[in-house]
């Protein structure tokens, strides 16, 4: 198959598989409670076990898992979509088997990343930036300055794999997934994660930013992360679209249709809209998830293997279900 009939595989005009149509259950108003109350817990319980010099090998685990399993009981009491079910996905095991082979090359691709910097600090291309940092303001305004700055890293790293058709066969093993729940958002092809973590901690180790300031901006990717696919009733003004990525933002970018699944990359969405990739949940609407045509195997060591094979040969679409 020549590169080109590659590309068409992701053609929208190409004949769309039925995915699972999972229609919106009207929320509440109470469901405007949901993010913030959940972001104040789960922030507040990482800043104390920040601030009480716990382990840290023992506690973000602890806290990763244990929200996981909280946001698992909200989409079983409030789903967002009733026709999806964490619990009734058989991709939920290879959800969780991804999840946690990325957890355990985040470390190699960030050790990676600081192997690269060191590079450059050798050459003197990154002495004195350190000084732009502003390491004398609140803690809370450093972890929103700096998700901003790695929000611009992170927005091109994800736009290079919707847009390069050999880092995309790694990503699409995120995109493959008709229901979109909490497990989703650890289900990386292992090498998807190590070119992220390999990228976009870098500004923030060039610019010299506090131990305490990374770990705490991490924790907010990952309840950002996990919320963003959670399928629980969430709501949010129409203005904080601009402002905080989040699963109506997110649930776009999961969409079978190209238009809408090349956007929202960045989980800052300045950075969307500054670079034109930006889709607004309040005008545009898409329940069909995943990708319109099935190349990526359903096994999970095929899933692992398959973004390698493609790079020799390009994968065929295929009809076979979950
Ligand atoms: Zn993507
Ligand atoms: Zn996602």
């Amino acid at each position: 198959m020549s590169g080109l009939e590659a590309v068409q595989i992701r053609n929208p005009h190409a004949t769309l598989r039925d995915g699972m149509r999972g229609e919106k259950k009207p929320a509440g108003r109470w469901a405007y409670l949901t993010y913030p109350a959940y972001m104040v817990a789960f922030m507040g319980l990482s800043w104390w076990c920040l601030d009480r010099g716990f382990d840290s090998g023992i506690w973000i685990p602890a806290v990763t898992v244990s929200s996981f399993v909280v946001i698992l009981a909200l989409e079983q009491i409030f789903p967002r979509r009733p026709a999806m079910n964490t619990l009734r996905d058989w991709q939920s095991i290879n959800d969780s088997a991804h999840g946690v082979l990325t957890g355990a090359m985040r470390p190699l691709g960030t050790s990676l990343g600081i192997v690269l910097l060191a590079s450059l600090n050798e050459l003197r291309l990154g002495t004195g930036v350190e000084a732009f940092w502003p390491s004398g303001w609140n803690l809370a305004l450093q972890v929103v300055l700096a998700q901003f700055v790695v929000g611009f890293a992170a927005y091109w790293v994800h736009r290079s794999m919707h847009e390069f058709d050999r880092l995309w066969w790694f990503h699409s093993i995120h995109h493959d997934t008709e229901q979109v729940h909490v497990l989703k958002s650890g289900r990386f092809h292992f090498m998807d994660e190590i070119y992220g973590a390999l990228i976009t901690p870098l500004p923030l180790l060039l610019l010299g930013v506090s131990t305490e300031v990374v770990v705490l901006r991490s924790m907010w990717q990952v309840f950002n992360g996990s919320m963003g696919h959670a399928n629980t009733q969430q709501r949010f003004p129409s203005w904080f679209h601009y402002l905080v990525s989040n699963v109506d933002l997110h649930n776009l970018h999961h969409s079978t249709e190209r238009r809408y699944q090349d956007s929202n990359y960045s989980g800052t969405p300045i950075w969307d809209l500054l670079f034109g990739t930006f889709n607004h949940p309040d005008r545009c609407e898409s329940v069909s998830f995943g990708i319109a045509e099935r190349y990526v195997p359903r096994g999970f060591f095929s899933q692992l293997w398959f973004p390698f094979r493609a790079q020799v040969t390009a994968p065929q679409a295929t009809e076979s279900s979950a």
